[in-house]
């Protein structure tokens, strides 16, 4: 069974993702070091003795459609009254609302035990978290009187409602309807696909977040206003009206998270009077997509966070496997009968690969955690390159923590050999869970190309180089520290960075020559290597500070092990594209 692993999280925030600088100059406040042990160390007990054990009814029952209403599994409801009246839902919620708005570092910290205890739960107040912030920055102050405080307690629960039939990655296409009515509000019609925690019972409202289009919007995406759209409607004095025109038609059969209800939500098709659902504006018409990016953006990091959850209960499960079982002899191995697996090299490579993967997309998305909060705490004259900062990492903690999540949940499944394929282990659960997050919340592929175009050239490259450079100095303190248990990991990490930094220089000359195709062809491998180098990197940063050889190993394991694979997507990035795109217009038949 899970435990959160809370030593190795404080660790990491504390020493390789600057909350400990961060702590040193005061810049939040009176929070102190041993506050952020308490909250950690509490929010990993929930995530282990609450969430856990739910997982796997949650899996085997789901949530249940039955006449437009969702049940969840037995047990979910009494965890998430447990979960809202622990506090856990307003950690991060701004304190004039109720929240105890605590950094973002310690909120995707506590997001990640929470989603190794069971990412279909943690997905819901996730959404909820991402509405929060939303309504905060872009809602009028009646909206946010009337909803946020019900929100960030956790009291109701809210949604994100983009994806339609013919529009997923391109939200040009959306053609859900939004009508003005007399009285200042909207009438909103149209279907939304694929809408998560779209209806359940852990609460007594649902709070949508819509994209629609009001009549004579321009075409695309800058036609699009963002609508809020309760289940209930809202009396002024907080109290719960009549049922609004929304409901769920349908619930998708899926691979993974079974107990997150995954739903096709109708909008005014007329199931209740007034026609048509009734929906409030959040900023101003047609600029929704920015206010939705809000949303979307602290949701990116926070799908991160499933995949470092998910990778890191795939490790603790697949490490005590590999201590239990037993099968054949080993050259280290001199006890009774057959050696535990965890002695043959080969198992200790699978361990030592999900250990190193796992570790760096924490420490990515931990990073990016923190330039979030640097961006937000720091004077004027630093917010800039903080805000930049959280956005090239974005894209990168999104992305290579869910493809680690899937990457280490599989090789997870083959250290329990067969046992793995069998349901009864767990492991299969989790590869399964995993498998969305790479498409959910901007699929993997959008979030390279989001890196290489839009993210690469802020600051005209100033802002990549600037991280590449700070890459370069942890390299130099490396060979600096003559550490024997680095072995030659320095070698290795420089031929990472390097590789990063070459590829970053040829994308950067593509992009400004306006090449973007060749520049495309290399996004999703140029991803990896920028994450691979950090992830090496910061493994570095970690074994530095700890005067133990504990973290030394595997930093060196990684940087011995993965160097091959980091030079070898350079050489893609750089080489690759033009192959690729001969080859690829073979592909095309429509
Ligand atoms: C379980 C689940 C929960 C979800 N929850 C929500 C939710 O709560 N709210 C919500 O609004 N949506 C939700 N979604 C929808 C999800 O965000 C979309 O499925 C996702 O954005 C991809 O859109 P699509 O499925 O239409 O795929 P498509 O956009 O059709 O993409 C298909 C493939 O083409 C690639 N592709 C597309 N465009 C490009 C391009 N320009 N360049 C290169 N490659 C491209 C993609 O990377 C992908 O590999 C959920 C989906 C699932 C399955």
């Amino acid at each position: 069974m899970y435990r959160a692993p809370v030593d190795e999280i404080a660790f990491t925030l504390k020493h390789v993702a600057g909350l400990g600088q961060a702590l040193d100059r005061s810049l939040f406040g009176d929070l102190s070091e041993d506050l952020v042990d308490a909250v950690l160390s509490e929010a990993g007990r929930f995530a282990s003795d609450e969430i856990a054990p739910l997982s796997a009814v949650g899996d085997e029952t789901g949530a249940v459609l039955e006449d437009a209403a969702v049940t969840m599994p037995q047990g979910w409801k009494e965890l998430y009254g447990s979960w809202t009246e622990g506090g856990w839902n307003a950690l991060s919620g701004p304190e004039a609302f109720g929240g105890q708005a605590l950094p973002a570092m310690l909120a995707v910290a506590a997001l990640e035990m929470w989603n190794s205890g069971s990412m279909a739960f943690a997905i819901g107040p996730t959404l909820t978290m991402g509405a929060v912030e939303a309504l905060e920055a872009h809602a009028s102050d009646a909206l946010k009187q009337k909803y946020l405080p019900k929100l960030v307690s956790g009291e109701w629960m809210g949604t994100m409602n983009l994806t339609e039939p013919q529009a997923g990655s391109d939200l040009a296409a959306l053609r859900a309807r939004a009508e003005p009515a007399d009285d200042g509000s909207y009438r909103i019609f149209g279907q939304k696909i694929f809408i998560t925690y779209g209806e359940h019972d852990l609460t007594d409202n649902i709070v949508h977040l819509v994209l629609a289009r009001l009549p004579d919007a321009p075409a695309g995406t800058r036609g699009l206003s963002l609508f809020l759209v309760p289940k209930f409607l809202v009396g002024d004095d907080g109290s719960l009206g009549q049922r609004n025109d929304v409901f769920c038609s349908g619930l998708e059969h899926k691979l993974g998270i079974h107990a997150s209800p995954t739903c096709t939500m109708i909008y005014g098709d007329g199931f209740v009077e007034p026609k048509g659902a009734i929906g409030w504006l959040v900023g101003e018409e047609n600029r929704g997509l920015a206010c939705m990016f809000t949303m979307m953006n602290n949701a990116r990091l926070a799908v991160g966070m499933q995949g470092v959850g998910v990778a890191e209960a795939a490790c603790q499960k697949a490490l005590a496997y590999a201590n239990e079982r037993r099968q054949g002899k080993a050259a280290t191995y001199d006890g009774e009968g057959m050696a535990p697996i965890v002695h043959h090299p080969d198992i200790q490579r699978t361990l030592l690969t999900m250990q190193g993967l796992t570790r760096s997309a924490r420490a990515i998305s931990y990073a990016c955690a923190h330039a979030i909060d640097m961006a937000r705490m720091s004077p004027a004259a630093e917010k800039r390159h903080w805000q930049e900062r959280a956005n090239l990492l974005t894209p990168v903690a999104k992305a290579f923590s869910t493809d680690t999540g899937v990457e280490v949940a599989s090789l997870g499944v083959q250290v329990h050999g067969g046992m793995g394929f069998i349901e009864e282990t767990g492991a299969a659960r989790l590869l399964r869970d995993a498998r969305i997050a790479p498409i959910y919340e901007g699929t993997n592929g959008i979030q390279a190309i989001d890196l290489v175009l839009r993210k690469l050239p802020l600051s005209g490259g100033d802002q990549v180089r600037s991280y590449i450079a700070e890459l370069g100095e942890t390299l130099e303190a490396v060979r600096a520290s003559n550490r024997a248990d680095l072995g030659g990991a320095a070698k290795g990490l420089a031929a990472m960075v390097g590789a990063l930094d070459e590829a970053t220089g040829h994308l950067l000359g593509l992009i400004g020559k306006g090449e973007t195709q060749p520049a495309l062809a290399g996004a999703t491998p140029y991803l990896r290597l920028f994450a691979l180098a950090s992830g090496g990197i910061a493994l570095a940063r970690g074994a530095l500070a700890d005067p133990s050889d504990r973290r030394a190993g595997l930093c060196r394991f990684f940087a011995d092990n993965f160097a091959g694979e980091a030079q070898a997507l350079g050489d893609q990035v750089i080489n690759g594209a033009e192959a690729l795109l001969a080859a690829g217009s073979g592909l095309v038949s429509a």
